[in-house]
């Protein structure tokens, strides 16, 4: 059986970020007049993610996406050749409408839980220092998605855990309990003050 490949980022081991890194410019696969997004600082809860909506490259299994907080990116430039994938989709995928990367995902709803952060991926820039991605979500859903097989799916945990990118099947813990505290605290059901983690 040939060896898992995750994602063109991570097969050959996953890259520590670094701490005092300032932020880079995305850059889509278009050769001429690219769309450029600047991002200020470092990006959030970097992940591998197997779900249907996230672009990946060509031949990866996964798609890499982290957060950044919206007021932090910056279209800087083609502006005009990004289009919203799915306007009823939660998260709004603007994509570049000749190559079709998606240059960034961002929420409109204010009352989600994740409102304020828009959805990045970090190969799209050549400045090293990213935040590394910490695990992987949504890990059944590649088979879903088409990426896997279903007999695959042993593997390709396996491999995710050797490169340290624990496997879930929705988000990671802390932020499935991010979610949940957020929607209690809306709810009632946990005071607003305290008593979160
Ligand atoms: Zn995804
Ligand atoms: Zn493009």
């Amino acid at each position: 059986m040939p060896a898992i490949s995750i994602h063109p980022s991570v097969d050959k081991g996953v890259r520590k970020g670094s701490a005092n890194f300032s932020g880079g410019t995305l850059c889509c696969h278009c050769a001429q007049s690219p769309v450029t997004v600047q991002i200020t600082g470092n990006v959030a809860h970097n992940h591998a993610c197997g779900c249907t909506k996230c672009w990946k490259p060509k031949g990866a299994m996964f798609s890499v996406v982290a957060v950044v907080p919206r007021d932090k990116l910056k279209v800087t430039s083609g502006a005009q050749f990004l289009k919203i994938i799915d306007a009823s989709a939660t998260i709004q995928r603007h994509a570049c409408t000749r190559c079709g990367v998606h240059m960034y995902g961002r929420i409109e709803n204010k009352t989600h839980p994740f409102y304020g952060l828009d959805f990045v991926h970090v190969e799209l820039s050549k400045e090293q220092g990213w935040a590394a991605p910490e695990f992987a979500a949504f890990v059944s859903s590649s088979i879903e998605a088409g990426a896997a097989k279903p007999e695959q799916m042993a593997a390709v945990r396996a491999r995710l855990k050797e490169l340290g990118l624990e496997p879930y099947d929705c988000l990671s813990p802390v932020l499935m309990d991010a979610i949940a505290t957020h929607i209690a605290k809306a709810k009632g059901t946990l005071a607003a003050q305290g008593g979160a983690p």
